[in-house]
């Protein structure tokens, strides 16, 4: 017997038919003699459908609205998971499983006050557990939690996977299923790059890699939770016969496992390419060449919590003005250009452009650490395709490339195959 959480994704419960086969699901790990919780997201769109009445509001002008109240932007956004977690319990207990409903607040799952994108801080488990040693069934509304002002807190876009991640920590259970719309973590995108094949194993650091690097199949957060706390994930199908899955011990269904590094025997030199568009780029020309102008730049940008990514600096002919170039999410350009701007006199730069629509383009591999030219043949490949770079970074374990969007799925692709990543 095992003790699982098992997490259903928006397009797994977009509707009841939906609901009621991920209840079928849900009796087959029970009827296998297992003790389950299970996470649910909203149902697919409900939460853009929400976030967008918020922004809609008469006298709301847009995103970045001077006045908005974070605490109720939760209290509205929070909603579409109590809705699926009540339906799902309904569902199980038609089919004469014993389930209820849980809200962030009742367990309670408690987090920082940072509404709108809260982190966990403490889950009590303890009636969970002891209510599944009674064989009921806990359906746990994901994305939410009660922060120290006793409101609800939404903790960022893709937060389910957190939730069940850290409910999984919590009550200390063997493994964490992430149910999806594919059937595992893929070498890239399966929807730009229909060649790319299924992991069976990723590690850790390099699930974390793709997660923050545009591979939205999993949200970061929940990856750096399952490595501290040693959670296995398993990220497979909904859309897989619930009647045609072996639930016993030592089957292996298909998917994807994010484990230890030295759990996974045949590593690949890279392993996948993730992208994430939505990205611009800023370039401040003919800056002095002094000590104390980055500091200068980014100290205000951090102050205005403006999210700074890739950064070139370029080397002065004459070691008096140079150029600087670096990233920032789109959404926060205009908010970067207006404090850059108020800062001129202090910078000291000529000109400022600005230009967003750039994506981001990333190789990732564990093997990189030991192997050389993996850059380079990045680069080659780039070239041979007539894709422009803008600017590099790179680490350990990954390579980014700043490229314009129009080149976005070209590029994926030219990358995937070059380093033999397409399925035979
Ligand atoms: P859910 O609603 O179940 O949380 P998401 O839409 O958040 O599902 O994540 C699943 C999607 O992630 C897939 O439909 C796929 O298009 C996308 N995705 C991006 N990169 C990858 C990848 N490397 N492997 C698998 N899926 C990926
Ligand atoms: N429903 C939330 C969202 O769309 C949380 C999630 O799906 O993980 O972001
Ligand atoms: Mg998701």
């Amino acid at each position: 017997m095992s003790r699982l959480v098992l997490k259903f994704g928006g397009t797994s419960v977009a509707d009841l038919e939906r609901i009621r086969n991920v209840a079928a699901h849900v009796k087959r790990e029970v009827d296998a003699g297992h003790e389950v919780a299970v996470t649910v997201s909203a149902m697919s769109g409900r939460t853009n459908e929400l976030v967008n009445w918020v922004h809609t509001m008469p006298g709301i002008a847009g995103k970045n609205a001077p006045f908005f109240d974070a605490r109720e932007y939760d209290a509205v956004v929070a909603s579409g998971e109590q809705v699926t977690a009540g339906l799902l319990a309904i569902a199980l207990q038609s089919m004469e499983i014993d389930a209820r409903s849980w809200l962030g607040w009742q367990l309670p799952i408690k987090t920082s006050s940072a509404h709108g994108s809260a982190r966990i801080e403490e889950i009590d488990g303890g009636e969970i557990i002891e209510r599944m040693g009674r064989g009921q069934v806990a359906v746990i509304a994901g994305f939410q939690g009660v922060g120290p002002d006793n409101r609800i807190a939404t903790l960022g876009r893709g937060g389910s996977d957190t939730s069940a991640v850290a409910i999984a920590a919590a009550i200390k259970a063997d493994r964490c299923d992430i149910y999806t719309d594919v059937d595992g973590v893929y070498t890239t995108d399966p929807r730009i790059v229909p060649s790319a094949r299924r992991l069976s194993k990723v590690s850790f650091e390099e699930m974390l890699e793709m997660a923050s690097l545009g591979a939205k199949v999993l949200q970061v957060r929940s990856v750096e939770l399952a490595k501290v706390h040693g959670v296995p994930i398993f990220v497979r199908s909904s859309f897989d016969d619930p009647a045609s899955i072996d639930s016993s011990p030592g089957a292996t269904p298909p998917g994807t496992l994010i484990c230890d590094e030295d759990e996974i025997v045949e590593q690949q030199v890279v392993t996948g390419i993730a992208y994430a568009r939505d990205e611009a780029q800023i370039s401040l020309r003919r800056v002095s060449d002094k000590p104390g102008v980055a500091a200068a730049v980014f100290g205000p940008l951090a102050d205005a919590n403006v999210n700074v990514d890739m950064i070139v600096q370029n080397v002065s002919e004459d070691g008096s003005v140079t150029d600087m170039t670096f990233t920032v999410p789109n959404s926060d350009l205009e908010k970067a250009t207006s404090v850059l701007n108020k800062s001129r006199d202090e910078i000291g730069f000529e000109v400022l452009q600005s230009d967003p629509g750039m994506v981001k383009v990333s190789v990732i591999g564990v093997g990189m650490r030991s192997h050389a030219g993996v850059a380079s043949t990045a680069f080659r490949s780039l070239f041979e395709h007539g894709v422009n770079i803008r600017a590099i970074t790179t680490s350990e374990i990954k390579i980014s490339i700043l490229i314009d969007e129009a080149y976005a799925e070209l590029a994926v692709r030219a990358l995937h195959s070059v380093y033999g990543l397409d399925k035979e």
